[in-house]
């Protein structure tokens, strides 16, 4: 079945107190075109971001920072030789050493810049090159020893992002077991492709291009897109390689282009007020005609800092069911202006 933007509106209907007159409040049902993941525009009365002011934890942390220059190198763990004979790689300021809360067999943490908090208005172009171009060093070094075929990128930036270091570092690792996320996709991509035949991921391109309402930007290498049933409050950004379907295969001019965007992306987060994010890259093995890299990037905010209630309630964290206060058609009217690949 080809590509389709499913959506029905509920009213629920209420009583004013004081007037007695019954309003009704409009939510908007979606599924996702490729799961069928359900997912929801609501809760958009009364929501607006409140600002928090992480100053005091920024200073209090930079003092036992194990990511801080005069640090990191005798802190840090150093990989076993045969994984990496220098034991760390390093490439500008970023250096990739073990994690030592391991996710699995093979799984490293980046420090991506020598200064303790970056605002996000602050990742320049070479912070995040580097960085991105790093992990792939390690995933190419680790490739070497192992048939895990899954490279997986994540950043959790900031502590309503679940980060738990304030100083920016990025999580690498390599895998046979990719989280539910992506073999849900990579089990509907297949079932797309044997009956369209074509990758749904470019399909996917074609159809946000044709309508525009999502579409953000195109560059040589990228596509950007809002996704149509997004996982953040405030709608997330999609960036799809049309080209790659592996991490290991992306060129410098690739990533070149990714940090582009996603530096710009990040600027404008920080003029809306947003202060967190979760970004992570799908990546699949190099048989998967159906698949293309592709990234997702998703504000994170505490929906009430006051008292630090997170965005995350038990709808989404044990019904998996995700809802967007704003709509990803507006986030992307916004974005469209911000980005200029
Ligand atoms: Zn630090």
């Amino acid at each position: 079945m080809p590509i389709q933007f499913e959506r029905r509106e509920k009213v629920a209907r209420y009583v004013d107190a004081q007037t007695g007159e019954e309003h009704g409040i409009t939510c908007e049902l979606r599924r996702d075109p490729l799961t069928g993941h359900s997912g929801r525009v609501a809760h958009v009365l009364g929501f607006r971001l409140h600002p928090v002011d992480f100053a005091p934890m920024i200073e209090a942390s930079r003092h036992h920072c194990p990511f801080c220059p005069e640090r990191i190198l005798s802190v840090t763990p150093r990989f076993p030789a045969e994984i990496v004979p220098e034991g760390r790689i390093h490439c500008g300021e970023a250096v990739v050493f073990p994690n030592l809360a391991p996710y699995d067999q093979h799984s490293a943490v980046v420090a991506m810049t020598h200064e303790h908090y970056v605002p996000l208005s602050g990742f320049s172009d070479p912070i995040l090159r580097d960085s991105f171009a790093a992990c792939l060093d390690y995933f190419r070094a680790v490739q070497r020893l192992s048939d895990t075929p899954y490279a997986l990128i994540f950043w959790n930036y900031l502590p309503a992002s679940g980060g738990t270091q304030i100083h920016p570092h990025l999580q690498a690792f390599v895998t046979d077991t990719p989280g539910n996320a992506l073999e849900d996709e990579l089990a509907a991509g297949l079932r797309y492709y044997q009956s369209e035949g074509r990758p749904y991921w470019n399909d996917l391109v074609h159809e946000e291009v044709q309508l525009g309402e999502r579409f953000i930007a195109r560059g040589s290498h990228t596509v950007w897109l809002t996704s149509f049933v997004s996982q953040s409050l405030l709608a997330d950004t999609l960036v799809i390689f049309p080209e790659r379907r592996t991490a290991t295969a992306l060129t410098e001019a690739d990533i070149a282009e990714f940090c582009i965007g996603l530096g710009q992306t990040l600027r404008h987060f920080e003029t809306q007020g947003i202060y967190s994010f979760n970004l992570a890259l799908f990546s699949a093995t190099p048989d998967r005609e159906d698949f293309r890299v592709h990234a997702r990037i998703s504000p994170r905010v505490y929906m009430t800092p006051r008292i630090w209630g997170t965005d995350t309630s038990a709808l989404q964290h044990l019904y998996g069911e995700h809802f967007m206060v704003r709509t990803p058609e507006a986030a992307a009217q916004d974005l469209r202006a911000a980005l200029n690949l």
